[in-house]
């Protein structure tokens, strides 16, 4: 008797899940809907041609609800894993009976990426640049904090890495305690008084641990009995800045604003894009919206004295430095010819399977906008010229 599998498409939040059952085998191909930029890269990817491009722009934007930026079949689908390879955003998982696993890449069948994603450690002083302006999310900044900014946070001296060192004049001292008065890090201890001295003394005690170094104590010291200084051990604050690899897309955001020069960063496409204004109707900025790596924009209007002759104000522009070549605004733009994409090199490891090239030959089709939904959820894009070889 023969046995067919079974499969189903089912919905758990944002993720959309394809399955694939017989008997007790279960291959599920996940879709985190709301990861998925709608790149395409998938779909171009797929040697089933099981994943289609769904209506990227009105997904992205929220405003429909019936269809995700790409839809997969879970018939057509052979569970291959090559889409979860070849996704640059992490958003499709494969599990075989439960379990996360890519045997493709276990085979050597096919290539990974060749990501370099690198923070020179030493170069690195702890900022918060890069974390700011990741559009992915991808910087992990594990450094302690500092107390004044959260209550489990360390003392700002360990967390500043800085040396204090306290010095309190005895021939001075009165032991008056107005500076352990002011400062939890100062305790005066006087020694019981005595009618056989008639003096006061004792002794000044301070923890570095919690001296702010503020200085406080130095100025309200009515003897001028107290020297602080503090110098800086180093000058980069503590603990670890990474990028997480799984999660970056090689936007190269981190590079350029890095003040220190210490990240590198190789993107996982080489390519060309234009944008052609005259093409570009205003108020749209859907792929303004959509793209994952913020290399769009909506430019500084220019006042009309100072646009050269018979030149039209830009809609819409780029910096392509930010750019990946990913597609998804094009994937996106309603409007024909207003962006043309060329990838023309992808960076993967040195497995050159049959399948990658057939895969890669697809990746390097020029495109453009022209946006339509052919049917409800499904939506085509214009492939212009020949396929490019790099
Ligand atoms: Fe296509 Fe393979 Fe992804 Fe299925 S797992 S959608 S066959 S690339
Ligand atoms: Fe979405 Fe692009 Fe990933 Fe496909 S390759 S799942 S379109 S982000
Ligand atoms: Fe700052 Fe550069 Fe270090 Fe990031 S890598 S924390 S931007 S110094
Ligand atoms: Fe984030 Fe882009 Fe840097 Fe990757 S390259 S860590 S995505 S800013
Ligand atoms: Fe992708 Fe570049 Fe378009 Fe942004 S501008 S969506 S990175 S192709
Ligand atoms: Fe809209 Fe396309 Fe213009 Fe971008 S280029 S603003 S998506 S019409």
């Amino acid at each position: 008797m023969a046995l067919f599998p079974k499969y189903s498409k089912t919905r758990e939040g944002q993720n959309v899940i394809a399955e694939q059952r017989l008997l007790k085998a279960v291959n599920n191909l996940i879709l985190n809907a709301e990861t998925c930029t709608g790149c395409g890269i998938c779909v171009d990817a797929c040697p089933e041609e099981a994943i289609v491009l769904g209506p990227v722009g009105a997904t992205r934007r929220g405003a429909i609800d019936y269809a995700d930026p790409v839809d997969v079949d879970p018939e057509k689908c052979s569970y291959c894993g090559v889409c979860v390879i070849m996704c640059p955003f992490n958003a499709m998982t494969l599990k075989i009976d439960g379990e996360e696993r890519l045997p493709i890449l276990e085979k050597e069948g096919f290539p990974q990426y060749d990501m370099v994603t690198v923070i020179d450690e030493e170069k690195c002083t702890r900022c918060t640049i890069c974390e700011e302006v990741c559009p992915r999310d991808a910087i992990a900044r594990d450094v302690p904090a500092f107390e004044g900014g959260d209550e489990a946070g360390k003392p700002r001296q360990s967390a500043l890495q800085t040396k204090t060192t306290f010095t309190v004049d005895d021939e001075k001292c009165t032991y008056c305690g107005i500076c352990g008065e002011l400062c939890p890090s100062i305790t005066v201890v006087r020694k019981p008084t005595s009618p056989e001295t008639g003096k006061v003394e004792g002794e000044v005690l301070w923890e570095e641990s919690t001296c702010d170094g503020c200085m406080i104590c130095v100025e309200a010291c009515p003897e001028e009995a107290i020297t602080l200084e503090r110098e800086f051990v180093s000058d980069r604050l503590p603990g670890k800045v990474d990028i997480q690899q799984d999660d970056c897309c090689t936007c190269r955001w981190c590079v350029e604003t890095c003040p220190e020069e210490a990240i590198t960063v190789e993107k996982i496409f080489e390519g060309e894009i234009e944008i052609y204004p005259e093409k570009c109707p205003g108020g749209c900025s859907t792929c303004v919206e959509v793209c994952p790596c913020n290399a769009l924009y909506l430019p500084t209007p220019v006042p009309a004295k100072d646009l050269k002759g018979g030149s039209i104000e830009p809609n819409i522009a780029i910096n392509k430095d930010f750019c990946i070549f990913c597609g998804a605004c094009v994937n996106a733009c309603p409007s024909e010819d207003a962006i043309v994409l060329k990838r023309t090199a992808i960076r993967m490891q040195d497995v050159d399977t049959d399948l990658f090239k057939d895969v890669k030959r697809k990746l390097l089709t020029t495109r453009t906008s022209k946006v339509k939904e052919a049917t409800p959820g499904e939506v085509e894009i214009k492939i212009l010229g020949e396929v490019q070889e790099a």
